[in-house]
């Protein structure tokens, strides 16, 4: 049996307050004086986002922000990840660090430092909420595009697709397209194929996030998959969330065996359990995934990635080693 933290990968869905240590949320919720918040037990989507954003009322100054960076790359590094790209909202953090850029500065600047520690690449994806005015996107995409230089790779848009469609966000999508930073959209997971087709019409998504959903329309699989538009799957998030009542009913084999390109992610560790080795053992043992599905997988994950094609590069003979 193939050790699946020894297949090098990319991680490419990510939250990044969402990749949290529990033992660090108990921690710096103790330091604080204050009750754990809870991670576990949401009803649904809009429960989940509000024990989300609970969580990150703990990063309450840089020392802090800094540790769960830090925290996430070494914890992507004993996952047999080799490039990684959280997303991350900004905004949230206005009461701490005043300014948006300030803060994500500081996540680039500790990107930058323990990825160099412990040879793991790094990109950061700034990330719009979809239910706050598309103006505000338009700012981070502002703010991504100056920093396309310094450590952001992607422009993404989170939270409830289900009320808030991705057409208004187009404006801060092009903002981002034009600066060369990939498009990262959510889409596909609350809703259906339609959301999914709106993420590459109206935001010239590169890859979506989740977009498992697409597969209630075969016309749109296939033209996802002629476009090579790969899709950011997180198996346990979609279960958890009740986008697929059981493990065994998920997607990822259909729209592999219609030729789609996939990767495998944890989404939201903290809250959900799994990290993303442990994602790619459950599509192995409960999806009958093969390891030679897997190793296409991990190098997908790399060729979808922003990563230079020197790492990809080295990386894709390693996957090949891994599988001989
Ligand atoms: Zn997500």
């Amino acid at each position: 049996m193939r050790d699946l933290t020894a297949l090098p990968k990319a991680h490419l869905h990510i939250h990044l307050e969402g990749a949290m240590r529990p033992t660090t949320l108990v921690e710096l919720a103790a330091e604080s004086g204050l009750e754990t918040p809870a991670v576990r037990g949401f009803s649904d989507f809009r429960a989940f986002v509000e024990m989300y954003v609970a969580a990150c009322s703990v990063l309450d100054g840089e020392r802090r922000l800094r540790r769960l960076v830090r925290e996430v790359v070494e914890d992507a590094a004993a996952d047999g990840v080799v490039w990684i790209e959280p997303a991350f909202y900004a905004p949230r953090y206005r009461s701490v660090f005043g300014d948006d850029r300030l803060t994500i500065e500081v996540v680039l600047d500790e990107l930058d430092a323990s990825g160099r520690r412990l040879g793991v690449g790094t990109g950061l994806i700034v990330a719009a909420d979809r239910t706050v005015e598309p103006a505000e996107a338009v700012e981070q995409a502002t703010i991504a595009a100056a920093l396309a230089d310094r450590g952001v790779i992607g422009f993404g848009l989170a939270n409830d697709e289900s009320r808030w469609p991705p057409e208004p966000f187009a404006p801060a999508f092009k903002v981002a397209l034009d600066a060369g930073l990939l498009s990262v959209p959510h889409g596909g997971e609350l809703l259906g194929a339609p959301s999914v087709a709106a993420c590459v019409d109206a935001c010239g998504a590169h890859r979506v996030m989740h977009g498992i959903r697409a597969v209630e329309d075969p016309e749109l699989v296939r033209r996802i998959a002629d476009l090579g538009i790969c899709l950011d799957v997180c198996p346990t998030s979609n279960v958890e969330l009740g986008v697929v009542e059981r493990i065994e009913d998920h997607p990822l084999p259909q729209l592999l065996e219609a030729g789609v390109m996939c990767s495998i992610n944890a989404d939201d560790p903290l809250l959900f359990g799994p990290g993303v080795a442990d994602e790619y053992r459950l599509c192995r043992d409960r999806l009958g995934l093969t390891d030679s599905d897997l190793a296409r997988i991990a190098v997908w994950s790399l060729e979808a990635s922003a990563a230079p094609a020197d790492l990809i590069d080295r990386h894709v003979a390693a996957i090949d080693a891994w599988l001989a």
